[in-house]
This record gives C-alpha cells, sequence and structure tokens, in this order.
C-alpha cells in the first residue's frame, strides 16, 4: 500500500500547521527530509526540514514518528508540525512528494486506512466527521457520546443476539439427536419479538440525532410589517435581511445560523402570509412562507401589539401548534397596558406563552430565547439511550427490522435461519464488520458438538 501525505489541519496562514505521512515510508521522509535516522516512537524532535533535492530549507519543525500498529491509521506515521504559511505548504508536498511511492491522499483516507486496521468500526468513524463538523455544545456531545462507542455497543449487542438465535435454530435443525428442547425456538421468537420493539423504540424517535447534526429549522411568520425581518435581525445580530416599513419586503427565504442554548437552529425568514396580492413575486413569497411553516421544527409567530384586530389575530390561529411560540412584538408603542394585552392574546389565542417583545429597543429578548431553547431541548435535547444519527443507520435498521417482523417460526425453520443472518448482515453494514466466521464461532461456543 502506498505511503500517503497531507495537511491535517485548517488551510491557510496558522501559527502552526500539522501535516501527517502514513504509511510504510513514513520514516524513510524523514530520513530524506532531516538527514537523521535515529527517531524514537512518541517523541517530539525539534528538526530543520530541507528539501532532499535541492536542499533548501523549507523550516524549522516539531516531528513526531507512530510506529505501527499504535498509530491513528494503524500504519506508521510522521507528524510534522510547522508554521502555517502557504509556502512552506507549497514547499513540503514538493519535498515529501519528491520520494518515491509517496502520494497525496484522497479525501478520508487516513480514517479509511484506520478503519481498514480495526482502529474503529464505522459509526465511530462517522462520529469523528460529527465531532469536526459540530458547532454547537449539544452538537458536540452527541458526537462525544457516539465516538465512545455508544451506537456501536448497541447495534453490536443486537447483532449477536440475532447471531445467537440463528446458531440456536440452526442447530435445532440441524442436530435432532442432540434433543434440543422445542422451547428453543419459542425463547427465540421471544426474543426476536423484544429486539424488533426495541430497534422499533430506537427507529421512532423523531429522528433527534439526525436532526441535532443538521440542525433544527425554525420559520419567522406572521403579517407584513409585523417586524419579522427585525425580529430576525435581533435573534441573529446580523444585518441579513433588509428591514424596511414598506410591507412585503421580505420576497425571499433567508437563512441565518443561531446557537441558542448550545442548540444548532436554523432560521428562516419568509416573506409575509397577507393572502391576496397580485404580486406574483409575493405570491411566491406566500408559497414559500407556508411551506416553510409546515416544515419547520419551531415557529415563531409574530403579531404586531399595535394592530392586534380580530383580522390579523384569525390570520395567525392556524398557525399556532405546540412547535409554535407566539410573538407579540412593537410592545414598545403600548404604554402601560402590557400585561393587559398578554392576557387579551392568552384568550383570544387559547396560547398561555405568548412572548412581549420589542425588537426595536431589545425588550424581551431573554424570554424568547429560553422558549426557543425549551422547544428545542424538548425535541433533539440529550437522551439517556444513544440518538441514531444517520439516514444510513435508518436504512439498515429500517431493512433489519423488516425480515425479522416477517419471521414466521411456524414454517420453514431453515427460511428463518437465513432470513435472520440477512437480518444480522444489516446490522453488521452499520458497524462495518463483516466475519462469517463469527457465525460459526457462536455456534461451536453454545454447543459442545462434536465433543
Ligand atoms: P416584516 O415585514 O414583518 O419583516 O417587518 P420589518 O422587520 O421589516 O419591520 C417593519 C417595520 O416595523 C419597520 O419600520 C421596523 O423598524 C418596525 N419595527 C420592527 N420591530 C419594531 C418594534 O419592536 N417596535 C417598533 N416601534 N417598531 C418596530
Amino acid at each position: 500500500m502506498s505511503t500517503i501525505f497531507a495537511r491535517s489541519s485548517a488551510p491557510g496562514k496558522a501559527g502552526v500547521s500539522v501535516f501527517r505521512i502514513s504509511g510504510h515510508l513514513s520514516l524513510n521522509v524523514m530520513k530524506s527530509l532531516t538527514q537523521e535516522s535515529n527517531y524514537r516512537p512518541r517523541h517530539m524532535y525539534f528538526k530543520t526540514l530541507l528539501h532532499p533535492e535541492s536542499q533548501e530549507k523549507i523550516d524549522e519543525a516539531l516531528i513526531c514518528y507512530f510506529a505501527a500498529p499504535d498509530s491513528f491509521t494503524g500504519e506508521d506515521i510522521v507528524e510534522i508540525h510547522c508554521h502555517g504559511s502557504i509556502a512552506i505548504e507549497k514547499l513540503l508536498t514538493s519535498a515529501v512528494l519528491s520520494i518515491e511511492g509517496v502520494r497525496y491522499a484522497e479525501a478520508g483516507e487516513f480514517a479509511r486506512r484506520a478503519f481498514l486496521n480495526n482502529k474503529f468500526d464505522l459509526t465511530r468513524a462517522e462520529a469523528m466527521v460529527d465531532i469536526i463538523d459540530a458547532e454547537t455544545v449539544m452538537q458536540h456531545k452527541q458526537a462525544m457520546r457516539q465516538m465512545s462507542g455508544e451506537l456501536e455497543s448497541l447495534y453490536v449487542r443486537w447483532r449477536k443476539q440475532l447471531l445467537k438465535i440463528m446458531s440456536l435454530v440452526e442447530a435445532y435443525i440441524d442436530f435432532p439427536e442432540e434433543d434440543i428442547p422445542e422451547t428453543v425456538i419459542s425463547g427465540s421468537q421471544q426474543t426476536i419479538t423484544g429486539l424488533v420493539d426495541s430497534i422499533n423504540v430506537h427507529l421512532n424517535d423523531n429522528r433527534r440525532g439526525e436532526r441535532l447534526r443538521h440542525g433544527l429549522t425554525m420559520a419567522l411568520l406572521g403579517q407584513p410589517n409585523v417586524g419579522k425581518s427585525s425580529v430576525m435581525n435581533l435573534l441573529s445580530q446580523r444585518e441579513i435581511s433588509i428591514v424596511s416599513s414598506i410591507a412585503g419586503t421580505t420576497r425571499d427565504t433567508l437563512e441565518s445560523h443561531l446557537d441558542i442554548g448550545g442548540y444548532p437552529i436554523i432560521m428562516l425568514d419568509t416573506a409575509g402570509i397577507a393572502e391576496s396580492t397580485d404580486d406574483i413575486i409575493e405570491q411566491e413569497g406566500i408559497k414559500r412562507a407556508k411551506k416553510a411553516a409546515t416544515n419547520a421544527d419551531i415557529k415563531l409567530v409574530v403579531l404586531d401589539s399595535s394592530s392586534l384586530d380580530a383580522n390579523s389575530l384569525q390570520a395567525i390561529i392556524p398557525l399556532i401548534d405546540k412547535n409554535s411560540l407566539v410573538i407579540c412584538n412593537k410592545v414598545d408603542l403600548l404604554s402601560d397596558e402590557i400585561e393587559s394585552t398578554k392576557q387579551y392574546l392568552a384568550n383570544e389565542l387559547q396560547c398561555h406563552d405568548i412572548i412581549m417583545l420589542s425588537a426595536k429597543y431589545n425588550n424581551g429578548i431573554e424570554t424568547l430565547l429560553a422558549a426557543i431553547e425549551n422547544i428545542a431541548a424538548d425535541k433533539v435535547g440529550e437522551q439517556s439511550s444513544p440518538a441514531l444519527t444517520r439516514e444510513r443507520h435508518r436504512i439498515a435498521l429500517n431493512k433489519a427490522v423488516e425480515i425479522l417482523s416477517a419471521l414466521d417460526f411456524n414454517h420453514d425453520l431453515e427460511l428463518v435461519a437465513e432470513d435472520i443472518r440477512i437480518s444480522a448482515h444489516h446490522l453488521q453494514s452499520l458497524v462495518g464488520r463483516i466475519d462469517v466466521d463469527e457465525v460459526l464461532g457462536e455456534i461451536f461456543s453454545s454447543f459442545c458438538i462434536g465433543k
């Protein structure tokens, strides 16, 4: 296998950049670049790097060598910590690649080698990507749990249960002279039922894990001019949508990524929901607003406190449900009737959590943030059981559970054993380790056949 090289830290200028070389030629590369041959594993060396062809000085760098198999990839690895400079990167790349047998790594190749060398399973490999991509504390927490092997052990445990049952069923079929009791079959059936239930609970989680990874969508809804863009600007603390006093200014759906209490929120700013308009662009805005409202995880329904007439209230009633927060904006225009207005709205809208806000004067923002955080926590907050985090997991588990739910133990047991095998294979695909010998191992460890 060829030796690979790549920058591991972010591109561009930095105090320090880290480069990695993995493969059997790693140490040779270091020897060529430093003219030094004594490297003890897991020791840092301060060296001058020279281009092997021109002897040009590249940089002064820290170098660490990890001997196989005790490295990230399981191969010999050399890590170079040099100055984060575009020129140094060019020189270093040319120097390393001038050595025969070394090439630039493909995307994800270090991790793939680590996986192939059994350093981690697929769920942990995915967790590593999630840790790198995490932008909020909650996303990081979920990725760290997966990295610790929670999902792997869950899937491995389920798969082992299946292999055990399969071995029992096969033994029952293949070794009638062993007098294996029939309760083995009824017991297996019960275990399968329990397993199907557990997998279904794991699957029916409202996509908590996936939603936390991608972010919860939040739509701002309300009639034109009530202050949706102002609320959005207040929340995002950035001028990303055009604030104007002309009704219907917001004609498209804009996005702003927020971190509220550690939860990733993708805020959509949508056009007004006025029902009648001849303007084609505004009609499109209405269509998008409605779609965003239907699909959003959290809906912020905005009202203007200076126009709380029956029509305005009627227009927003269909938007209120357990995923929505009603915001009564522009409370600075109310003199001393804030509490009574709140009461009035609570009664009229049959909704108790009315947030009294002034986007203009930044009043009520803390209450709004806390309310959003509550909904987010309810939807994707931490749970004791590990969360399913990818569509890939969902697809494989659905396939496994579909097969298991359809097993007929009263019919052909050979077919049952085969179906369990296929189902176990789907679980195997989640962690990525496929080993037929394990099936045999399971049979022989459970029964002393041929003793
Ligand atoms: P949108 O059409 O719902 O997005 O509304 P905008 O955010 O564009 O705001 C419409 C008008 O209301 C603008 O003139 C804003 O300055 C004004 N506005 C927004 N929030 C407040 C507020 O809290 N108090 C007052 N007095 N005016 C506001």
